[in-house]
This record gives C-alpha cells, structure tokens and sequence, in this order.
C-alpha cells in the first residue's frame, strides 16, 4: 500500500520515493510536545543508539545532515587533505568524489568488477602496488556498496590491511544489506549511511557516520558541532562545520528504523518480482546475484545487450515516462564526468559499459501491486 496520496501525484509511479506513515508523525508531535526543537535533544543520541544496535553492535555512530557530511568527516579524520590522494569507486553517485574534493585531496577512481559492479579487488591492488613502489599512498579508500549490493569484500579488507590505508565504507545505499551475516558498513574503519529522501529509510535529509573507533566518533560530533571547545563561551581552536542531525529528524529516524526490516524485505521482493516478470526477456540483465551476501536491493536494476535487443536504455526510459513512470539510467561513472576531466582512473569500461546498457527500475518500498504490473507490462511492450 503507497503510504503517500497517489492522486497528488497523478499516478506517477517513482523510482524510490519516502516511505512515512503515522509512527513517523507521533515521533515529530513527540519533539513539538516537549519542545525539542533545537538540534540537540534526546531523539539523537537514541537514534544513535539504536543505529548502532540494527548494525549488529561494534560500531559507534554520529547522526549528521547528510550522507555527503558524513563522507566529508570520515576523510577528515583519515588525515586526508591537500596534496593527498584517496582512491574511490568511479562507479558511483558523485558524493563521495565530491567529498575528496573538500578536503583538498585529489581523487584516483577503480573501476567496478562484473560480479559485483563494484569496486575490482584487482584493479585495487594494482593501483596500491603501484603507489607503495612510488613510496606514497593514498590517504583512505572509498569503497561504495552501489545499489546496496556489497563489494568484494574479503581481498578488499585484506589489500587495506596489508598497506594499512584506511577503508570507508560509502554504504548509503546499503542500510539493512549483510555479508556473510555482518551489517555492510560496519567492516572498514568508517561507514557512512544516508538517510535522504530516496534511500532505503528517510530522516528527509540527513546521514550517519560509524566507526568501530569510540574516539573517531566522538571527534566527528566535535567536527560537525561547529568544533566548540569546553568553556561557558564559545571557545575555538579547530576549524569545525555545522553537520549535526536535527532531533526532530533523528524521532523520524527512529520510527523509520524500527520498519527497517520489512522496507527491505520488499525490495527484495520486488527484485525477485522483476526477475520472475521479466527474466524470459531476450538480452535482459539483472545487478547479478550475490554469494554470500543479502543485498537490500535498494534499487532493482537491469541491462539491455543492444546486440539482441532492437531497443535501448534512453528509447525504454522514455517509454516509461509516457507512461507517468520513473526510470534512470545506472550512475554514469566519476571518470566520465565533466567535473572530473583529467582525473587518473585504473580500468573503467565495466562501469562504462553498465552506464551505457543499465536501466533502474521503481523500487520503493510503498510500490503496489498495480503499480508493479503497469510497470512490467510497459516494459515488456516496448522491449524490442
Ligand atoms: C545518496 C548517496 C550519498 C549521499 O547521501 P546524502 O545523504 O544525499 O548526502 C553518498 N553516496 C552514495 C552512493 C549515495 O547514493
């Protein structure tokens, strides 16, 4: 059931809208009602708290702003700043490039692997090589876990070990994704979530940053509280932002954990919905299936080999938006943007190529039956 007025909308059927109902509302009147409207309060620190306990334990968590603060802290606390370099996935949204930028470092993309679509453990290892010979390496890496389906973990967290750079997991997309049973941001030495409006839960804005580093954590809620050192006045010796999550959102955050578990179970319907609807289609792909992993399945995703099909990814998008339906193309890789012309990249045409073949399709937890079906059966009338 759409927990949203579908006739304000006209019907449209989009790729992953909020998801709110009433426990959300009673957590708002809660803040109103005993007038923590003012950014600190209590709804926070149990937001944290309970972030940390979905996570499986052994991480602390700071609730911020954003997903893009978080990436930002998470640099700035792996010591990552000006003439530094920190590698990252091309094969992503461009937060986290953009969060290399802040800090002044410059950013080295990987290309993704067929299996995953993520990060290529080898390619990561070829460039880390490289460096360590060169005698600099890079600062931290941004591992992203796009479409909330983990990367190759195992090799990943052995390579980071083994030239002890700093991992940050970008789990954004991936709230509620496991691999071999252990939450996905919760394994490298950050892990950041995002709570915007199209994720898998919403706070409307706002992100999380965990560590397994007490000290880590309690220096990003110092960092994104305008860095205030302890005096009766305003005391500064460090330069600091303002990211802090506001209560009222984080009591929204909380009403949206607690439904956690079902949001992902229906998205993980509905990628198998889709795969049974559309799987005898001829040159369709699907985000491939994971070994070990639970994938959220934030976002159902296929390809279209353009050898076999006479259609392609822009001729079915538009299909779809005659139809009131939202679809958009897999994230166009960070070496490909304009914003990073000139950028160094190791490999780049699996993410190229998924750029060029990969649809996504509506996803959102709310999605109905009918919904569903108008969407498969426009699909399936103009697939050729
Ligand atoms: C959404 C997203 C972010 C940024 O999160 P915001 O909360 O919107 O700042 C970062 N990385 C990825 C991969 C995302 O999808």
């Amino acid at each position: 059931m759409a927990s949203f007025d579908q006739e304000r909308h006209n019907g449209r059927i989009y790729l992953s809208p909020p998801d709110v109902g009433q426990a959300e509302l009673m957590r708002i009147q809660e803040a109103f009602t005993e007038n923590w409207i003012a950014p600190a309060g209590p709804h926070l620190d149990a937001f944290e708290n309970e972030m940390c306990q979905v996570l499986g334990g052994g991480v602390h968590a700071a609730a911020l702003n954003s997903g893009t603060a978080a990436l930002h802290l998470a640099l700035k606390l792996s010591g990552a700043g000006p003439g530094d370099e920190v590698f990252c996935s091309t094969f992503t949204f461009v937060a986290p490039a953009n969060a290399i930028r802040y800090v002044g470092a410059t950013p080295v993309f990987i290309d993704s692997e067929e299996a995953t679509w993520n990060m290529d453990p080898e390619l990561l290892a070829r460039a880390l090589r490289e460096r360590a010979e060169d005698g600099v390496l890079p600062k931290a890496i941004i591992l992203v876990h796009l479409y909330g389906q983990g990367a190759h973990l195992d090799p990943i967290l052995e390579i980071c070990r083994e030239h002890g750079v700093p991992l940050i997991e970008d789990a954004a997309e991936a709230l509620g994704s496991t691999f071999k049973g252990k939450a996905l941001g919760t394994f490298g030495d950050f892990g950041v979530f995002s709570f915007n409006g199209n994720k898998i839960i919403t706070t409307s804005a706002g992100g999380m940053l965990v560590s397994p580093d007490a000290t880590s954590v309690q220096k990003a809620r110092f960092l994104a509280s305008q860095a205030r050192d302890s005096a009766p006045h305003y005391e500064h010796s460090e330069m600091g932002f303002n990211y802090r999550m506001s209560n009222v959102l984080a009591g929204i955050g909380r009403a949206q954990l607690t439904t956690l578990d079902q949001k992902v179970a229906k998205r993980r319907a509905l990628y198998d919905l889709y795969r049974e609807a559309l799987g005898d289609l001829p040159g369709i792909g699907f985000l491939p299936e994971a070994g070990k992993d639970a994938p959220n399945r934030w976002l159902t995703c296929v390809t279209i080999d353009p050898g076999t099909v006479g259609t392609d990814v822009e001729t079915l998008r538009l299909a779809l938006e005659a139809r009131n339906i939202e679809s958009r193309p897999l994230w166009k890789p960070m070496h490909l943007q304009p914003l990073f012309a000139g950028a160094e990249c190791y490999g780049g045409t699996i993410s190229e190529n998924l750029f060029q073949t990969g649809l996504c399709l509506p996803s959102g937890s709310g999605l109905t039956d009918d919904e569903f079906a108008r969407v498969v059966q426009s699909l399936r009338t103009n697939w050729s």
